[in-house]
């Protein structure tokens, strides 16, 4: 039998599974079929001992930061091939604004990601998660945290309306916590994340079993899960209820992180009036929402909060932006609004719809004239914006409970800013709000109130609306996730999404024990002191705890009048004695930076050496002053390399070295502490 369309395949331990056709998926914009489903079985239990075994022993044969350098190699390559993704996913529905969301917003992902893997995680697979907590007197016995890759397979359950963006946001902290990946993306647009998981195979960076997909349903995999594995959700409540109480998710305590539906909210602040340069940028917020993606964004606007008194011009201002709006097939000249992703979805918006028309009236959309442009489109998923109105919110308002998963958004008057927050409360948790103002005493008092039942706040005015990501973006480096029905989970939010897949377990012990864990020098431990100045070492020979103690130093008050008219720092501390004196030193002291140069002096090493440059400082305090006549000296100790395979400008390998600095004065009192950053050269080859 031939099968006119393609049969999607999963990946499934290491092989490419599907011959027999199952579902067939249409395009939203024609109805022609795309591509079909398999029908042949998956067997869920190898793919998880496969994902654990082959998978988890590559991730962790790298370390964080020769994943960081493959996530980057990943995203160039997908890069390069993005035309073929963007073709592809037309048939979701998605103009090309919507896969800069969808398609660069994922490859965005990857690469913020990789730099900040890059830039935040240490070497090896051990994080460590300071600071040191003496626990006993005399500093035998002390604690602190680290956090370990969990050794199991995370399942990563995905969204129909970013299959792109939606997969690699949650696999990108996955890969770089050195966990593999079991992703299932939604079915109806899953040929689009097909394409993606082929390309990042082919990408070579790829270390076999970290990425395994699913096409079609999820079977028996559930029952095959562990307690090491984790399992991520974004789609609606009621799936996401259903599969958190799935009885080994509960009965082996697998962590469940859930993103589900969100009403999601603008308020226009009683202090903009339509003179105002911010009405408009609120306007524009709300058009953007309900139509990037069709409006089928987790983060877009449902619900409009505006002073009963602007109702009318917020009303009429949209109605005449959204008639902008040309919907049809994207690769129409012209058009702005896509398809939704299928005609399941239009019928349910179109339900919606009707179920929000019981307290509400409608502004936009709805008159029955409706057609979408180009050609076949009479097949597609095309539905039109429709902007509510909920005159009396206070006799109810669906717009509080009902999601319609498209261009659809109600205005709700208000009275004051306070009732304006008692009504978004209503939403029982959201991802996130715009708070339009020109008032910082508003946000000020708002954005805090706001903020126990959000995600995310997005303070608008003009001066943010000139460089604003948009209410709707979440972003790498930002939380995203909010509570209640929001889901209560939370992603992205830069290195905390790796976290999530890594284990935290508290460490106690001797400062050498924890040194030997952590691989970062703790106070306590026992050194290593050669006659080598640790300055002349290569940054593989050098080694953590290695050590030197400094000759001393007398401070005088030639230093510090030195030191005042190099710098201009004439401070009353350290030169005026009678106000020194009533100070609560009693007495003249030296800078603080004094103490730092002096020390800087004591401990570097001057002839040509490994040692590149020093590029900054870290936790510094001073502790105790330093006066004319005191005598200090410092300890340098290597703690920390990290080896992010970089190299000079000119093409030499080199490191990072943390060392630490304490400076101690000749009561054996700790006068500074601070650790300093420096670039190290690796030898030659
Ligand atoms: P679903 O919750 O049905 O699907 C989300 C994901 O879960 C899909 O990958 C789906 O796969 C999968 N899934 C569904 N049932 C199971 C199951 N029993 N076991 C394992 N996986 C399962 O959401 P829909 O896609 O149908 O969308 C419904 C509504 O959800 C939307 O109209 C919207 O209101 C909301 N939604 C919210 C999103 C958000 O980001 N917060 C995103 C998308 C939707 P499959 O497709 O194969 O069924």
């Amino acid at each position: 039998m031939e099968f006119p369309m393609s049969v999607l395949k999963s990946f499934i331990a290491g092989q490419w599974v599907g011959e027999k056709p199952a579902k067939a998926l249409p395009s939203a914009v024609n109805g022609e079929i795309v591509a079909h489903t398999h029908d042949d079985t998956l067997d869920f239990k190898n793919a998880v001992e496969y994902g654990r075994k082959v998978g988890g022993k590559n991730l962790m044969a790298m370390d964080f930061q020769e994943r960081a350098l493959a996530l980057k190699a990943m995203a160039l390559y997908l890069q390069e091939h993005k035309k073929e993704l963007y073709a592809l996913s037309m048939h979701t529905g998605s103009t090309k604004g919507d896969n800069g969301i969808d398609i660069d917003g994922g490859f965005g992902t990857l690469f913020s990601y990789a730099s900040m893997g890059r830039r935040e995680l240490p070497s090896g697979n051990v994080v460590h998660e300071g600071p040191v907590t003496p626990l006993g007197k005399n500093n035998h016995f002390a604690g602190t945290h680290i956090l370990v890759p969990r050794g199991g397979v995370a399942v990563h359950i995905d969204a129909y309306n970013f299959p792109v963006w939606g997969m690699l946001e949650k696999f990108a902290p996955t890969f770089l916590a050195g966990m593999p990946s079991i992703v299932k993306p939604a079915t109806s647009t899953c040929y689009v994340t097909e394409l993606a998981v082929r390309l990042m195979q082919e990408s070579g960076a790829l270390p076999e079993g970290s990425l395994q997909l699913i096409i079609g349903s999820t079977g028996d995999l559930f029952d095959h899960l562990e307690e090491q594995d984790v399992v991520t959700f974004t789609g609606s409540a009621a799936t996401a209820r259903k599969l958190r109480n799935h009885p080994n998710i509960i009965n082996r305590s697998i962590p469940f992180n859930a993103e589900a539906d969100s009403l999601n909210s603008a308020i226009l602040a009683p202090d903009v009036t339509p003179e105002h340069e911010e009405f408009d940028v609120f306007v524009k917020e709300i058009r953007r929402e309900m139509t990037a993606k069709a409006g089928q964004k987790c983060t877009a606007i449902r619900r409009i909060f505006v002073p009963k008194d602007q109702v009318n011009a917020v009303c009429d201002k949209l109605k005449e932006q959204l008639s902008k709006i040309t919907v049809g097939d994207p690769s129409v000249e012209g058009v702005r609004m896509g398809a939704l992703a299928s005609i399941d979805q239009l019928e349910d918006v179109k339900a919606n719809i009707q179920e929000l028309l019981k307290t509400s009236e409608l502004v936009v959309g709805g008159e029955g004239n409706f057609k979408a442009t180009g050609d076949g489109t009479e097949k597609g998923a095309f539905i039109e914006p429709h902007l509510l109105l909920c005159r009396n919110p206070e006799n109810g308002c669906g717009a509080h409970d009902i999601e319609a998963f498209g261009p659809v958004a109600t205005v709700i008057p208000y009275e004051t800013i306070d009732d304006a927050v008692e009504l978004c409360s209503r939403g029982r948790g959201s991802l996130v709000t715009t708070l339009t103002t020109r008032d910082p005493a508003i946000a000020g008092r708002i954005a805090p109130l706001l903020a126990a039942f959000h995600g995310r706040l997005h303070l608008l005015d003009a001066e943010a609306a000139k460089e604003s990501t948009g209410h709707g973006s979440p972003l790498p480096m930002l939380k995203h996730g909010g509570p209640g029905r929001a889901g209560g989970g939370e992603e992205l939010g830069g290195i905390r999404a790796v976290h999530h897949y890594l284990q935290r377990t508290a460490i106690q012990g001797s400062p050498s024990m924890l040194a030997a864990v952590t691989r970062e020098y703790v106070r306590g431990a026992d050194l290593i002191e050669t006659d080598v100045h640790p300055f002349r070492r290569h940054f593989e020979d050098l080694q953590i705890n290695e050590s030197l103690l400094t000759h001393r130093r007398t401070v005088t008050e030639a230093d510090i009048v030195n030191f005042g008219c190099l710098s201009g720092d004439h401070f009353y501390m350290h030169f005026d004695e009678i106000a020194a004196r009533d100070s609560q030193f009693g007495k003249r002291i030296a800078h603080g930076y004094f103490v730092l140069s002096a020390a800087a002096g004591l401990f570097v090493y001057p002839g040509e050496g490994p040692v590149l440059a020093n590029y900054g400082l870290d936790t510094l305090r001073f502790i105790e002053p330093v006066a004319p006549g005191d005598t200090i000296r410092a300890r340098l100790t290597c703690k920390r390399k990290i080896d992010q395979g970089r190299t000079s400008p000119d093409g030499h390998p080199q490191g990072v070295v943390v060392w630490d600095v304490q400076v101690h004065n000749q009561n054996d009192e700790m006068v500074a502490s601070y650790d300093i950053l420096t670039l190290v050269a690796k030898k030659p080859e």
